[in-house]
């Protein structure tokens, strides 16, 4: 293992989670990340491109939710409005009650079954399901004062977080809050009761950036390595993201000599964990017509947890691709080929037609459904294995280099 990139991982680690802060879209610490980045892949030739994204950050303030002089604990939706409200509590369980029920400036409490996941932000484009369509567009056309969701757990969707956001998008401009489903039951008791709810949260409008490092002409064919540099709220977002961020940082070292036949790209986006995607959008836009020129996306995300293996999925890999990369991981201990998830910004490529791998640690894709820690201050570099990073770097390195050989 290599000495001096094991301890360049562990500082990158460390900048990432512990010094910069919170890296959610458009916060001080999203902005320092970027800056870190720019300056770290700079000292090894690297072109950069740098583009301004309008975005808003987020200030979750404080929640009071009283009815009859009982208090109930609750939290501001990620990016909603705050909200001063004395209303009607009506409580909806089901689409077709909320297809019913008379909310109009009323305190409306969501529980059960349309409770049960966490909707898509309204103008996500990648994977919006009918069903949440339906739900926004409801509430929308219904007007509810304030809308409280009361909900359990749901990791394959919405993270480790328990209660988790039904609502989390920017775009949506109904104040709302959300609470356990154990303390749903209690409000349920309310019904037609009046709910006051003071919620101090606020929108700020900021900036952030969406970087591209390159090296290569531009004619030539593209190399994209990717790993998206936000973080979400409340998450020191140590597996979820920063080990894929110190991969591309490792690698802007490792191919920093890179004279083969292909432009390589290093794509930290800025936007995976936030509803707008921006930095997605941000490279969807610019690429328009371009994705044909793409070769291969390699994407990491969720790599180097300390327990069980890296995992490297593939995605309408041509044959001599993938035998290259199976070959490079032959040579390691603990890598192996994992099975296909669809939670990553490589599905964006493979939308466009382009090859993709993912790379990312088996424990989380065979435990999606139950782990507690994506998106939740869990998600500590404690449970990061360093020399991981370094290994992922070096075989990234290894199947970049082979693929300039090969012939397309
Ligand atoms: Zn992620």
């Amino acid at each position: 293992m290599n000495k001096t990139l094991t301890a360049k991982a562990s500082h990158y680690l460390n900048t990432l989670c512990n010094e910069t802060g919170n890296r959610s879209v458009g916060s001080p610490g999203n902005i320092k990340a970027t800056e870190f980045f720019e300056e770290i892949v700079s000292q090894s030739g690297w072109s950069i491109e740098k583009d301004r994204l309008d975005v808003m950050d987020w200030l979750p303030g404080s929640v009071i939710l009283t009815v009859n002089g009982n208090s109930f604990t609750a939290q501001a939706s990620p990016y909603s409005k705050g909200c001063s409200v004395e209303a009607e509590l009506v409580p909806v369980s089901d689409i077709d009650e909320l297809e019913a029920a008379d909310i109009e400036s009323k305190a409306l409490l969501l529980y059960g079954d349309i409770a049960k996941e966490q909707l898509m932000p309204k103008n996500f484009v990648f994977y919006n399901p009918g069903s949440h369509q339906r739900i926004v567009a409801l509430l929308e056309k219904k007007n509810p004062a304030v809308i409280i969701c009361a909900t359990g757990r749901n990791s394959a969707l919405a993270g480790g977080a328990s209660p988790f956001p039904m609502i989390e998008d920017g775009d949506f401009n109904i104040p709302s809050v959300y609470m356990t489903d154990i303390e749903g039951e209690q409000l349920l008791k309310f019904r037609g009761k009046t709910v006051k709810l003071q919620s101090t949260a606020e929108r700020v409008d900021s900036q952030a950036y969406n970087l591209t490092a390159s090296k290569g002409d531009a004619a030539l064919k593209r190399i994209i390595i990717s790993a998206h540099i936000d973080a979400k709220k409340g998450t020191p977002g140590a597996i979820d993201n920063a080990t894929g961020v110190i991969i591309l940082l490792l690698l802007s070292e490792l191919l920093s000599d890179y004279t083969g036949d292909n432009r390589i790209e290093l794509t930290p986006f800025n936007g995976e964990d936030y509803y707008g995607v921006t930095g997605q959008m941000d490279f969807i836009r610019k690429n328009d017509g371009k994705f044909s020129d793409i070769l291969l996306n390699i994407n990491i995300d969720g790599a180097a947890y300390f327990e069980g293996d890296t995992a490297f999925s593939f995605y309408e890999i041509p044959g001599p691709f993938r035998e290259i990369v199976l070959d490079e991981i032959k040579k390691h201990t603990a890598v192996s080929e994992g099975p296909q998830w669809p939670q990553g910004d490589h599905s964006i490529f493979i939308q466009y037609g382009v090859p993709a791998i993912a790379l990312s640690s088996t424990w989380f894709t065979e435990n999606m459904e139950i782990q507690d820690i994506t998106h939740t201050e869990k998600d500590r570099p404690e449970i990061v294995d360093i020399s991981k990073t370094v290994q992922a770097a070096e075989i990234i390195s290894e199947i970049v280099k082979r693929l300039s050989s090969i012939k397309q």
